[in-house]
């Protein structure tokens, strides 16, 4: 479904990303892991287009992505859930879900917008009941749940969530990836950058480990746990947390 190519970033004349290689199949779960830093979020800002003019290729669906506008990717299929939720906090739940749906390609089609705001509310029924409330009165969790269901009001069948698990109590860490696992078995893809490594690899078919802009390993989520250097460096902080 998403392959990326001899991906390099640079920031001016700092290059975040090296040479990055990886590929998502279609019904996965694949975990990006990696310190403070380490690229994760430049790689998911690269694939979904807020990032122009790097070097090498992203492709989703076989076709070239890598100079389309953040917006044609959205309607393409690829949503992105940034880190810190990025919600509009002066709006309303209900306002912020709506503009999941603006650029979204059937957004005149109001019975499939409607169809999308009733799905989200099935998954997070915390947010009909707070369909009024200021988006910057919701928790920390609940505002994670908005910025995700913002996000499938495109109906993406590739979800890009970059630390979903931030500044959130454990309870809740559990109960959004509770969710991530139920969107994933009604059939969207996830691409999840997480710097709960732990967590994240518990939850992945196959996992990337970013170190300073490169790619230093990758495996399943099991060989990834059970390996030594991950273990040592990535899983000892982790295991409290999770
Ligand atoms: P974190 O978990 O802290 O967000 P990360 O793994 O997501 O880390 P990135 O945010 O992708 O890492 O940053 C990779 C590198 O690029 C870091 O050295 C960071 O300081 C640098 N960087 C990120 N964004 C910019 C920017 N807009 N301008 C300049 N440098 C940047």
């Amino acid at each position: 479904m998403l392959e990326v190519k001899n991906l390099r970033v640079f920031y001016g004349s700092h290059k975040a990303l090296d040479e990055i290689n990886l590929k998502v199949d279609t019904g996965q779960i694949v975990s990006i892991i990696g310190a403070n830093g380490a690229g994760k979020s430049t790689l998911l800002k690269s694939i979904s287009g807020l990032i122009r003019g790097f070097e090498g290729d992203v492709f989703f669906d076989g076709h070239d992505i890598s100079s389309q506008s953040p917006s044609r990717i959205v309607n393409l299929g690829i949503s992105h859930v940034l880190e810190g939720r990025q919600l509009f906090a002066s709006l309303s739940t209900l306002d912020n879900l709506n503009l999941g749906a603006y650029i979204y390609k059937n957004r005149k089609n109001r019975a499939s917008v409607e169809e999308s705001r009733e799905k989200v509310f099935e998954i997070f029924p915390i947010l009909k009941e707070r369909a009024s409330q200021f988006a910057g009165t919701l928790s920390g969790g609940e505002q994670q749940m908005l910025a995700i269901g913002r996000a499938l009001m495109a109906k993406p069948r590739l979800l890009l969530l970059d630390e979903p698990s931030l500044g959130l109590a454990p309870r809740i860490v559990q109960n959004i990836f509770n969710v991530i696992r139920e969107l994933n078995q009604q059939g969207v893809t996830i691409l999840l950058v997480e710097q709960n490594a732990s967590l994240a690899l518990n939850s992945s078919d196959f996992a990337y480990v970013l170190e300073t802009g490169s790619k230093i390993l990758e495996g399943t989520g099991a060989d990834l746990l059970s390996d030594n250097m991950v273990q040592q460096a990535y899983l000892g902080a982790a295991k409290s947390a999770s």
